[in-house]
């Protein structure tokens, strides 16, 4: 059968219809225009068509069909981290070096993580009153959105959603929504330690360019970008968030599940961060960034800790700095020389290097 349609890609939900809230036409032309800037600059990724999905969970999904490149961001994304983040800024005891803060309330606390839009009651959806922490609120969900959306970007330009087809000869299954049954876990959660990668390249890729070309921010969000240090906490905290609102139910050091556990990704994303870091600019500086990782990391979960009702809760730190995760990442990082060769006859640029560390 072919497959023309966005709606039939993504049967689930099919494309959010028309009209769409402001916010979300604004996340949607950023997101485009950076995956067009990125084409432009890395030969062989692919033209992709990238639309919402009108479905209520915190998911999203990559697909492959008879050659053209589908990502779809449900709408659900959007609605969740949009409640989160103004709740954030909306508190008076968050941020505090964001706008005025005076002239918010206390803090309005939520239930605890939330995965589906639907749960979310409407009457609690509280917005930052001073307009700066308003606008920060918004940027950072449009980090979080980028990422998400280079995250699925990464499976099909590193061949995962090829790969996978070419297994389930072309019934093409959609990455991130469900198993395959093909491959197994650590080998899945292989695959998506490479576009949470992918993802974080793209990702500080345009950090530096924002810091160095401000016209590539959103005019009124350039002081928030005045040097990598700051743009980098940004960005943490809003990918570190992302991964954190998995904590209920991708809270095992298991290996049986798609993802790795969400402190296990924050972890290799943030080392990747500073290896990138280090590369760049050098040993002294990536040990900076290290540390603002870390701060980020913190103030992630104290913001949580600030929102919910039941408090702050250090155990995603704490896992992440206990030795079975750090086994599971080292587990997960070699297995990429075992995925690599699999994904290479599907990858349309080229891939990370073998590892050959201990
Ligand atoms: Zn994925």
């Amino acid at each position: 059968m072919q497959v023309r349609d966005f709606s039939e890609v993504f049967w689930y939900g099919g494309r959010e219809p028309e009209p769409r809230s402001l916010q979300l036409t604004w996340l949607l032309e950023f997101a485009r225009k950076y995956l067009n800037v990125y084409q432009n600059v890395k030969p062989g990724c692919p033209t992709v068509e990238l639309d919402i999905v009108n479905n209520s969970k915190f998911e999203a999904a990559a697909a492959s069909r008879d050659g053209r490149y589908f990502i779809g961001i449900n709408k659900g994304v959007l609605e969740i981290a949009s409640n989160i983040f103004n709740r954030m800024l909306a508190s008076n005891k968050l941020f505090i070096d964001i706008g005025d803060p005076t002239l918010e309330s206390e803090t309005v606390k939520t239930v605890s993580t939330i995965t589906d839009s639907k749960e979310l009651d409407k009457k609690e959806f509280v917005v930052p009153k001073d307009g700066l922490r308003k606008k920060f609120a918004d940027e950072l969900c449009r980090q979080l959105f980028n990422f998400i959306v280079f995250h699925e970007y990464g499976h099909i330009c590193h061949g995962h959603s090829d790969f996978i087809n070419a297994l389930n000869q072309g019934e093409g299954v959609i990455y991130d929504m469900f198993e395959s049954g093909q491959i197994d876990y650590l080998d899945w959660q292989t695959t998506e330690m490479d576009a949470d990668s992918f993802a974080t390249n793209a990702g500080v890729y345009f950090l530096r360019a924002v810091t160095k070309m401000p016209g590539l921010a959103a005019q009124e969000f350039n002081r928030f970008y005045g040097d990598l240090k700051s743009a980098i906490r940004i960005w943490i905290f809003a990918v570190y968030t992302f991964n954190r609102m998995f904590i209920l139910r991708n809270n095992q050091k298991s290996l049986f599940q798609e993802h790795p556990p969400h402190s296990v990704r924050n972890m290799l994303i943030m080392n990747n961060v500073v290896v990138i870091a280090k590369l760049f600019y050098g040993e002294e500086f990536s040990k900076e960034i290290a540390k603002v990782c870390w701060d980020s990391a913190v103030e992630v979960e104290k913001a949580f800790g600030e929102i919910s009702q039941d408090g702050i809760n250090w155990w995603s730190i704490r896992f992440a700095l206990q030795p079975d995760p750090n086994d599971l990442n080292k587990l997960i990082r070699h297995n990429w020389n075992k995925v690599r060769p699999l994904l290479e006859p599907f990858a349309m640029v080229p891939l990370p290097a073998l590892v050959n560390e201990q």
